[in-house]
């Protein structure tokens, strides 16, 4: 046994050949960037290392080795740190890479411990922040920020809200995509969430593989104070407004015409009678808190308690004149605000910001 880690180690470093049982072979998923791949775990002589395979066309040929047990030979691997496991490697398996069933390997087929999602409080997650690494942790909902749409990586509108979960050691912003059956005040685990960075500070958010489940009330929590920060108070300086169709299968559909019985969505190829299609708003507004302009997004939720109607009714412009009617607005300030009203924060920097005298 001591020689075939041997060479498997000496091999690593000459040329990136592994030989090894596939197991744990994912459904193909599309990044952020529109790459496409999918991950599986290579089961080797002494150890299991996690594989990203960009090339997709070799997605049936994983499936098919996963199933037959067959051990395949992979050649041409890149390495890449590992964001589940800190100190390991990724396999990147791409177009370069060959990939080959071999007769037979030194060892036994063997299922590969379930990838260890550990337990950490919050703390501990704040003072590791990997991004895209994967925890479990038991905390309260202390506070509902916002409760609206959002579109996922992946292009698919999904209801989203975010809270501030919170355990005896500190509090963070958590985004909970799809339904929400969240209380707050109440004890939630929360197993297999994702650590993300948003704006220079650590937020969790769930994931197609997370669940929540009731438990009952710890000792205590940190004490959650809202701090003056998290309050924005100010007059709308400007405001912008997006009305989006969403399809029956959530995706984002750029342009329909209301007037044609039938839309298609690019997304998932599918002409829709436009009864079907539906509407999600997002609103981007300017808050001028007296020394500086903050950007806030809008969730429908909050749009509606400001302007006490349906946004679903109004078109994109009329939002925007009934928001600029308005003279202040007081919230929370956000856990999530969008990148490019960051951007637009920072051109607006240098612009003093005047007080309008029709106000
Ligand atoms: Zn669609």
């Amino acid at each position: 046994m001591a020689s075939v880690a041997k060479r498997f180690k000496s091999s690593e470093k000459e040329d990136g050949i592994y030989e090894g049982f596939v197991h744990q072979v994912s459904a193909v998923i599309e990044s952020a960037s529109k790459r496409r791949y999918f991950t599986a775990i290579l089961q080797q002589a002494d150890k299991c290392s996690r594989m990203v395979v960009f090339d997709v066309q070799k997605h049936n040929f994983f499936q098919c080795a996963e199933k037959d047990r067959s051990p395949l030979k992979v050649s041409g691997v890149g390495m890449s740190p590992s964001r589940q496991t800190a100190g390991q490697n990724d396999l990147l398996v791409n177009h370069r890479s060959i990939v080959n069933s071999v007769k037979r390997v030194d060892f036994l087929f063997s299922e590969p411990a379930q990838e260890s999602i550990q337990e950490k409080n919050i703390n501990e997650i704040l003072s590791d922040g990997r991004e895209f690494q994967k925890v479990n942790v038991t905390a309260k909902a202390v506070k509902l920020c916002e409760e609206g749409d959002g579109v996922t990586r992946q292009k698919v509108v999904m209801k989203k809200a975010t809270y501030i979960i919170a355990d005896a050691t500190a509090s963070v912003p958590l985004t909970i995509w799809g339904n929400n059956l969240m209380n707050i005040d109440c004890w939630y685990s929360f197993s297999n969430v994702s650590v993300r960075r948003y704006l220079g500070s650590t937020v969790l958010t769930t994931t197609a593989e997370t669940i929540i489940s009731t438990t009952v009330a710890q000792a205590t929590t940190v004490v959650f104070k809202e701090d003056s920060s998290e309050i924005i108070r100010g007059e709308i300086a400007s405001a912008e407004a997006k009305v989006v169709h969403v399809c029956p299968k959530r995706h984002e559909i750029t342009s329909v015409n209301v007037d044609s019985p039938i839309t298609r969505c690019e997304m998932c190829k599918t002409f829709w009678k436009t009864k079907y299609v539906t509407k999600s708003v997002s609103v981007e507004v300017m808050v001028d808190v007296g020394h500086k302009l903050v950007p806030v997004t809008l969730g429908t939720v909050l749009v509606k308690s400001l302007l006490g109607v349906d946004v679903l009714l109004l078109s994109a412009d009329d939002l925007v004149s009934s928001l600029l009617a308005h003279k202040m607005l007081q919230m929370p300030r956000p856990s999530k605000r969008s990148m490019a009203a960051k951007k637009r924060q920072a051109a607006l920097k240098s612009t003093e910001v005047k007080c309008c005298e029709e106000f």
